[in-house]
């Protein structure tokens, strides 16, 4: 079931069938190329590492924890990142440590490695609990990526400091964080100021508000996410050179890429009209491979990536359970995770879960 509740509730059945994508991971694509002027080369089989030859086990759904296992499965499907953990889970003492998030973590992949039944989650989850993260309460599976990762991080970060700087060197803790700098110009005197943040994923909205009509593909929205914005009158910004509210050109860019990079889709709000917590269905697509570009002062930096995982959220904005498609690389055939179901998937599946192409935006009475 899950964390926003039971979707079987005869209340909310008509509404809440169809399934919606809502969280999306994309991954480096094998052979990765910055130049737009080379053609993409097909990875050779020296690039691939072997490929598994059981089926992937579930994980158990003791109560609401749907949305903790569909982030389980993804992270353990990713090879990187399972490495990492791997490796933090058998260096460190962490295993004297009820509290420890990573060693809980650990012991899943280690349990998903064996291939041989359903896996138990209750001691993750119970971990999860001891920091004060109770996924018995609605919670957003963006929320928990989020919490996850930093507890993860806070952890790493402790492990490095007791080991030799030598062996931390070596290690690449976070494969999903980027920087973004986001560039504003005043237009009066065309002053420049540059603010950096450190991001773990990019919110893409579903529809463009300034001519409301939905963005429909993901490459639309993030060329929107990244293109110019201009602020005025209540957004304007304070300039310190002209000492008042200017109207000012806003423009974020990537740093760099990300080895994974993660969007999310913001269907989850709230309308002022209606009162109360929303979820949006219109129509997002996606394709299995996408060339991701920034562009910026005339240059133009990108990064082709596949898509890796996508999250399915089918319910309300109250009641609900999530299940995913996952992607095992580097044969790339889609498998479908629901709790302790995992079955192969195709593309077609995948597809079911863009959305609504009729148009469902709510209005300029929905903040997301
Ligand atoms: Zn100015």
């Amino acid at each position: 079931m899950s964390n926003r509740r039971n979707i079987h509730n005869n209340m909310f059945q008509d509404t809440s069938q169809t399934p919606l994508c809502n969280h999306l991971t994309l991954h480096e694509a094998f052979v990765r190329n910055r130049n737009s002027s080379q053609p993409w080369k097909k990875p050779s089989q020296q690039d691939s590492t072997p490929a598994l030859k059981d089926e992937f086990v579930g994980l158990t759904n003791t109560g609401l924890n749907c949305s903790v296992n569909v982030l389980l499965q993804t992270l353990y499907m990713i090879p990187e990142y399972k490495d990492i953990i791997m490796r933090y889970g058998r260096k460190s003492n962490l295993k004297e440590m009820d509290n420890s998030v990573l060693y809980k973590l650990y012991q899943v992949f280690q349990n998903l490695n064996s291939k041989k039944e359903v896996v138990r989650v209750e001691e993750f989850v119970q971990c999860l609990k001891l920091h004060h993260i109770n996924v018995e309460f609605q919670m957003d599976v963006e929320e928990l990526f989020r919490s996850l990762m930093h507890m993860i991080q806070e952890e790493q970060k402790c492990i490095n400091r007791s080991v030799s700087p030598a062996e931390t060197e070596v290690e690449e803790t976070n494969i999903f964080s980027f920087t973004t700098e986001e560039h504003t110009v005043c237009s009066e005197c065309e002053s420049e100021f540059t603010q950096k943040e450190e991001m773990l994923n990019i919110p893409l909205s579903l529809h463009n508000p300034a001519c409301d009509t939905p963005y429909e593909s993901i490459e639309k929205s993030f060329e929107a996410f990244f293109s110019y914005h201009q602020l005025d009158q209540e957004n304007a910004f304070y300039c310190d050179k002209c000492e008042w509210k200017t109207k000012t050109k806003q423009q974020c860019r990537m740093a760099y890429f990300p080895k994974v990079l993660c969007f999310q889709l913001k269907r989850f709000g709230y309308s002022t009209n209606l009162r109360k917590s929303v979820k949006i269905s219109d129509s997002m697509t996606f394709p299995e491979r996408c060339k991701i570009s920034n562009k910026h002062r005339g240059q133009e930096d990108e990064s082709i990536y596949d898509l890796f995982s996508v999250i399915v959220h089918r319910g309300t904005a109250y009641f609900g359970h999530y299940y995913a498609y996952i992607r095992h690389l580097p044969e790339r055939e889609w498998y479908y995770f629901n709790d302790e179901i995992v079955t192969k998937a195709s593309w077609k599946d995948i597809e079911i879960s863009f959305g609504s192409s009729k148009h469902s935006y709510l209005g300029d009475d929905c903040s997301l």
